[in-house]
């Protein structure tokens, strides 16, 4: 039986809002949000770890389709200050962005050496049959679980739902019934929660130096759209996606393995929107698999005009990608350049 003694660990729970931290009201019966500083009454659990939990309120909590980067900067300055004073991190969020806002940790903050787990629930903690408990007890569990040097084990922003373990900048939201709400298609689990949480160490990233603080990233430049290409889709919609003056990149999600229509009115436009320096990034619109630009000479057509390679990137993903490096520079052409680094585990190459 695998153990690491973490009863020594410390860590600081994060509650932003979403359906795990509600509870129903006997009184008229509605969901309302739950004080966090009675976490350790409402997950008697919790205390059977002996861990040090420290608990954080966002003020307002929110429905996580309010998230703005805003939040994110918020959060990722919060666990930056406290970075010292604890051991793990774990986020509570709702499911509904919960994949945009891992995958913008993941960027915002580098070379992380502890845990940052979100965690969330289909339904509230309140509630007979929630998933809320199982995932809040996992997430804790892996938060403050060490390797035999004493390092964390995974020291990476992730998302634990339903027993998987999974990094952030690889998850979607595929389900929103289900308590298996998350997938990562393109990359299998980091642990899996059964009996034993089963760590897949040989895929867990690990910092290049573990006594470096993170480098905090709040720079993030928003002006990215997403073309979504369909059968039917108009000149005059992608005109107004990739040439809109306001943006500076486009997300063009496509089809299979990165094939956009081949008509030339369509090329013209990717061809005008490259000359107006806009940064183009090709990602698949399937839930698995790879934009491969040199397989189909539709595929082939994009490349040569100018468009970026997303490779196995989630549109969340992506999106985060771009928010950041853009944020870093003012150079189009660089940050084009900069996409096709993997910079913490969110492509495949
Ligand atoms: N709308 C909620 C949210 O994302 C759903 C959830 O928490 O699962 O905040």
């Amino acid at each position: 039986m695998e153990m690491t003694d973490c009863t020594k660990a410390s860590l600081l729970l994060i509650y932003t809002g979403g359906t795990i931290g509600m509870k129903q009201d006997p009184s008229d019966m509605t969901l309302k949000p739950f004080n966090f500083g009675q976490i350790l009454e409402e997950v008697p659990e919790l205390s059977k770890f002996a861990y040090r939990i420290d608990s954080f309120s966002f003020d307002p909590i929110i429905d996580s389709s309010d998230i703005e980067p805003e939040s994110w900067k918020e959060l990722a300055t919060l666990i930056y200050e406290k970075y010292d004073e604890y051991d793990g991190f774990i986020v509570l969020h709702g499911t509904d962005t919960m994949s945009y806002s891992a995958s913008a940790l993941s960027f915002m903050l580098e070379g992380l050496t502890k845990p940052v787990i979100f965690t969330g629930s289909q339904l509230p903690i309140g509630v007979p049959r929630t998933d809320g408990k199982e995932n809040l007890i996992s997430a804790v569990e892996i938060a403050a679980a060490k390797d035999a040097d004493g390092h964390a084990r995974v020291p990476e922003v992730c998302i634990c739902f339903d027993n998987m373990l999974m990094r952030g900048n690889r998850t979607t939201k595929v389900n929103a019934d289900n308590f298996r709400a998350f997938r990562s298609e393109n990359l299998p689990p980091l642990a899996e929660a059964g009996i034993y949480i089963r760590y897949n160490d040989g895929l867990i990233r690990k910092p290049a130096d573990w006594d470096r603080k993170p480098v905090l990233h709040l720079d993030l430049d928003t002006r990215v759209s997403i073309l979504k290409i369909h059968p039917g889709i108009t000149p005059q919609v992608v005109e107004n996606i990739l040439c809109g003056k306001e943006t500076r990149a486009v997300i063009i999600e496509t089809y299979g393995s990165g094939n956009a229509p081949s008509r030339p009115w369509f090329i013209e436009l990717i061809g005008k929107a490259v000359r107006m320096g806009k940064i183009l990034v090709n990602v698949t619109q399937c839930l698995a698999g790879s934009v491969n630009m040199d397989i189909y000479a539709n595929g082939k057509t994009l490349k040569k005009a100018g468009v970026a390679s997303g490779y196995d990137s989630t549109t969340e993903s992506a999106l985060a990608k771009l928010f950041h490096l853009m944020g870093k520079t003012q150079d189009n052409g660089k940050v084009t350049e900069m996409l096709d680094a993997d910079l913490c585990g969110e492509i495949s190459k």
